[in-house]
């Protein structure tokens, strides 16, 4: 049986990091958060010119999950744990904050140069109060090993960065039960998928329009489709002349207070005045 849609969300464009466009589903003054999501960001697209691209210089988090995935463009990544990454079109990054790490998101050197289109996702999934300060933890992971589902001959197709379908699945390991597909729909094609009752569902769509849910409710690029709990299968039509392409995000809620500042997510005020004495004394580390 398929899931109803209990809202459709329309993005707002802000500006993050060093100043770069985002268009933001959530967090908004309407929808603070999905849980056990906390913030999803497209990031772009921007064309930029030579010399002009720009991200986010060295800063910090605490309790929860930073998910990066990249469709255009190239990043790159430090952090104070030593690690270093290079994004480019398809890879994803999923970093585990934990106690603390203090990171950079930045254009690689030579995309900055040359200038061009960016364009992925950044995408905040909180922790368990009792994984809130676990060791952080850094999975970098390139399209060639992200598990690729074909759904026909004319391009329908399905990367699966978490998750499981039929008998593949994501090499990404996550603390929670975790659904993250990124699904492209030749017109006219269907897809359904299924996301235990129990796990918050949405479906936020790149471009093209589609059908969704129970009641075959519309929604185009931009936009959020957020689904009910009544049931398992998330179902989508590509209703556009070009193909629909959306990701498909699931998580299991933790029904945990939700206190966030800025870069940390904590369950209490108390957590956050200590995430930021932690950062300023400098035991997040720095990126060297
Ligand atoms: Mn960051």
């Amino acid at each position: 049986m398929p899931r109803h849609v209990s809202q459709v969300i329309q993005t707002v464009q802000t500006l993050e990091g060093g100043g770069f466009l985002v268009r933001r589903p959530f967090p908004t003054p309407q929808c603070s958060y999905i849980d056990p999501f906390l913030l999803l960001d497209q990031m772009g697209p921007v064309d930029w010119q030579p010399g002009e691209a720009i991200g986010a210089p060295d800063h910090p988090h605490r309790g929860f999950e930073t998910v990066t995935y990249l469709l255009s463009g190239e990043m790159e990544h430090k952090d104070s744990q030593g690690n270093y990454g290079k994004l480019t079109p398809g890879d994803v990054q999923w970093m585990t904050a934990g106690a603390g790490v203090v990171h950079s998101e930045m254009p690689t050197a030579e995309f900055r140069e040359r200038g061009g289109i960016t364009n992925g996702f950044q995408i905040w999934v909180n922790l368990p109060a009792k994984l809130k300060l676990t060791p952080p933890r850094y999975q970098d992971i390139p399209v060639s090993r992200i598990p690729e589902v074909v759904l026909d001959d004319k391009g329908s197709r399905v990367h699966i960065i978490a998750g499981t379908i039929g008998n593949t699945t994501a090499v990404i390991n996550t603390h929670t039960p975790i659904t993250f597909l990124h699904v492209t729909l030749q017109p006219g094609v269907s897809f359904t998928h299924s996301v235990p009752p129990s796990q918050n569902a949405m479906v936020y769509i790149i471009s093209g329009n589609g059908q969704f849910g129970s009641e075959a409710k519309s929604a185009s690029a931009g936009q959020l489709v957020v689904f009910a709990n009544n049931a398992e299968e998330i179902t989508t039509t590509a209703l556009s002349e070009e193909p629909l392409d959306l990701l498909l995000l699931g998580g299991e809620p933790l029904n945990e207070p939700v206190v966030r500042y800025g870069p940390f997510v904590m369950n209490t005020r108390e957590e956050i005045f200590q995430a930021f004495q932690d950062y300023q004394s400098g035991k997040m580390g720095a990126i060297s």
